[in-house]
Order: C-alpha cells, then structure tokens, then sequence
C-alpha cells in the first residue's frame, strides 16, 4: 500500500519562551483527499502549516511526506522534496509584480529540474486549468483579487504536488470571490489534487469533506479520513488535559 501523503506521529513543537504551539498531534493524509485544518487563532495552525510545509522541524515526533521522515534528509533534499512535493497557496498571494502571470506559474517548475522551454507550455496549461488562460501575459497589478489568487493556484498545482497547502486562501478576498475560489480548490480536489486548506473559518470547515480541528496545540475533533464517507465515520477525540 502507498503511503499516506503526510503522516504526522505524535508531532510536539515548543516555541521559545516555553510555549507550546503543538502538543502530541498526530495526523494522516491520504491521496486525494480534500481537508480543512480549522482552529480559532493561536491554536497552531501556523506552526502546523510550517511543519507540514518543511519549513520548521518539530520539537519531537516525525513528520512524513510520501513516506520520508523529512528530519532525515539534508537541506537539499529537503528543498527538493519541497519543490516536487508540495504547492503553497497563501493568503496574500505572494505573486511577483514584476512577473506575468505565465512567469509567476512558471516558478512553480524551477525546482522540479523541468526544461526551460517545457515550463512555458506547462504554466499556460495551468493557467488554463484555473480558468486564466485568457490572462497569461497580464501582471498581478492588471487581476483582480480572485484572478490573483487563482494565478497562485495554478503554480501550486503547475507541478503535480502530492499535497496542496492553502493557508485561508480566501482570506483577503470578498465572500463572492472567495467561493469562487473554493469551487476551483474542489474542482482540482475532483481531479485527484490532494488539498488541506487551513482556516479560521467555520463555515468554509463546514463545507469540505473532512475536517481536523485544532484547539490550544491539540486536535480535538477528526471527522475521519476520508473516501467520500467521512461525514458517515465522525471520529470526535476530547484532549483530556
Ligand atoms: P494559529 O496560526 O492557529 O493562530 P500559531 O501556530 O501561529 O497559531 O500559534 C500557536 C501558539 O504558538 C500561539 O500561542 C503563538 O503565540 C505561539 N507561537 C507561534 N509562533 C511562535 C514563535 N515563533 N515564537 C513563540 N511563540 C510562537
Ligand atoms: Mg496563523
């Protein structure tokens, strides 16, 4: 059996100043899943987005991307992994203005050792993907919010990641919009891109197939992992303290 996409074992991370932002969480993802990590602000939803992300290393437990315990491998591997492995969505953006919108997409492909001339045509398909590819020469200044944040879709996906991590990434767009773009998450998500969106927000929560729920470092609550039955399989876990 293929790994889970992520596994994290008994995961503990201890911020200086003795805060505990993680506390024993353990969490499996599976292909093609679509799930939303939610938890009111200070909960570790942060700190959790930069374990998984590879971007922090836990204070003890193992995280694991497609089977490796990311603590083992060395920085370049680890930013391979990175690279190949995973595609960010942020809040923000986080789009180069300087850029067109094939160019953002194509920064998706610069550590994936794809072809120059390859990244191009792979950007556009992207693009086409999120319904933008009538806006590939445009600069992030000539989109609006949503075709930004879709501009920043389309270079998570651009390289088939085996998780997608979208941090509130309706967060700074209007309600409209921000529906909007949830629809593109699950339509990728109906495609077979694995997806977990971090959020403050309840209602979006209440809208994907599976949510973890995290409160003070702890996941209280797992509606299960899930192959379109999770709702039927809610698993609720009170952190006893
Ligand atoms: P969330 O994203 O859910 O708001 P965070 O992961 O940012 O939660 O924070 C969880 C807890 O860890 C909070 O109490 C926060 O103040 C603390 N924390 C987060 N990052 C740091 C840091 N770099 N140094 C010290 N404490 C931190
Ligand atoms: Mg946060």
């Amino acid at each position: 059996m293929t790994p889970p996409v992520l596994a994290l074992r008994s995961v503990s991370k201890h911020h200086p100043g003795g805060v505990t932002a993680l506390d024993d969480v353990s969490l499996q993802v599976r292909s093609g899943e679509l799930l939303a990590i939610v938890g009111p602000s200070g909960s570790g939803k942060s700190t959790l987005l930069h374990l998984v992300g590879t971007l922090d290393l836990p204070s003890s437990g193992t995280v694991e991307i497609d089977g490796r315990d990311v603590s083992t491998l060395p920085d370049r591997e680890l930013s391979a992994l990175r690279g190949s492995r995973l595609g960010f969505v942020f809040q923000q953006f986080h789009l180069s203005d300087a850029l067109s919108a094939t160019e953002n997409v194509a920064t998706g492909l610069l550590y994936a050792g794809v072809r120059r001339r390859d990244r191009r045509d792979l950007a556009v398909a992207a693009l086409e993907r999120v319904g933008l590819g009538h806006r590939a020469d445009h600069r992030p200044q000539q989109l609006s919010g949503g075709e930004r944040q879709r501009v920043a879709i389309a270079r998570a996906v651009v390289n088939n990641p085996s998780l997608v991590l979208a941090d509130e990434p309706t967060g700074a767009l209007d309600t409209a919009t921000g529906h909007a773009v949830l629809d593109l998450l699950r339509e990728l998500n109906r495609q077979g891109t694995t997806i977990a969106l971090i959020t403050h927000d309840r209602d979006i929560a209440a809208s994907l197939p599976r949510r973890v729920e995290l409160r003070d470092g702890r996941i209280v609550a797992d509606t299960g992992s899930g192959t379109g039955t999770a709702s039927e399989r809610t698993v609720v876990m009170r952190s006893v303290r």
